[in-house]
């Protein structure tokens, strides 16, 4: 493969605010969007980074919207912004994993196991096989997961570095 190739994400148009999603589809299940849970999604939509859970929770008590949020409630709203297609889970060595859905352009990942890094790609070559696959089986394809695992390259120049440092 040509090393010109685009692996960037590019962009997708939404029509509403993801604080305007959460708030219909709360609305469609009869839940009220309480101020936490405000806190909680304004928080989220403003960071584009992967998280989980425990580091939204710290990242919330430092600030001053979110200060109050519970435990239970940062999980439950966490659990409903993937219900409401905001959100975006995944399980990484048995570590939750949540990223942007909503918005956001479909793309796949590069997991380094040593640090936990998320590289992100988008391929029409990924995307035109399991196209191409679903077809052959007449199968109804509405999402695939590509997590690639192994060593970033700062981790392996890392690595290199002290094991060229215990033979001197
Ligand atoms: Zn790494
Ligand atoms: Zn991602």
């Amino acid at each position: 493969m040509p090393t010109s190739v685009d692996f960037s994400l590019g962009s997708v148009a939404v029509a509403l605010t993801p604080r305007e999603r959460f708030a219909e589809f709360l609305q469609a299940r009869g839940k009220r969007i309480t101020r936490q849970r405000q806190a909680i999604v304004d928080h989220v939509a403003s960071r584009h980074e992967h998280f989980d859970a425990e580091q939204l929770l710290a990242e919330l008590r430092q600030s001053r919207a979110g200060a109050g949020a519970s435990r239970p409630t940062v999980y439950r709203t966490l659990t409903e912004m993937v219900e409401a297609g905001l959100l975006k889970k995944m399980v990484l060595a048995g570590r939750s994993v949540y990223e942007h859905d909503y918005g956001y352009p479909q793309h796949d990942h590069l997991h380094c196991t040593v640090c936990e890094k998320l590289i992100e790609f988008s391929s029409a070559d990924v995307e035109a096989i399991c196209a191409a696959v679903a077809a052959r089986h007449r199968f109804a394809a509405r999402g695939h997961r590509l997590i690639v695992s192994g060593i970033c390259a700062e981790c392996r120049s890392t690595r290199s570095r002290s094991r060229h440092q215990d033979r001197v």
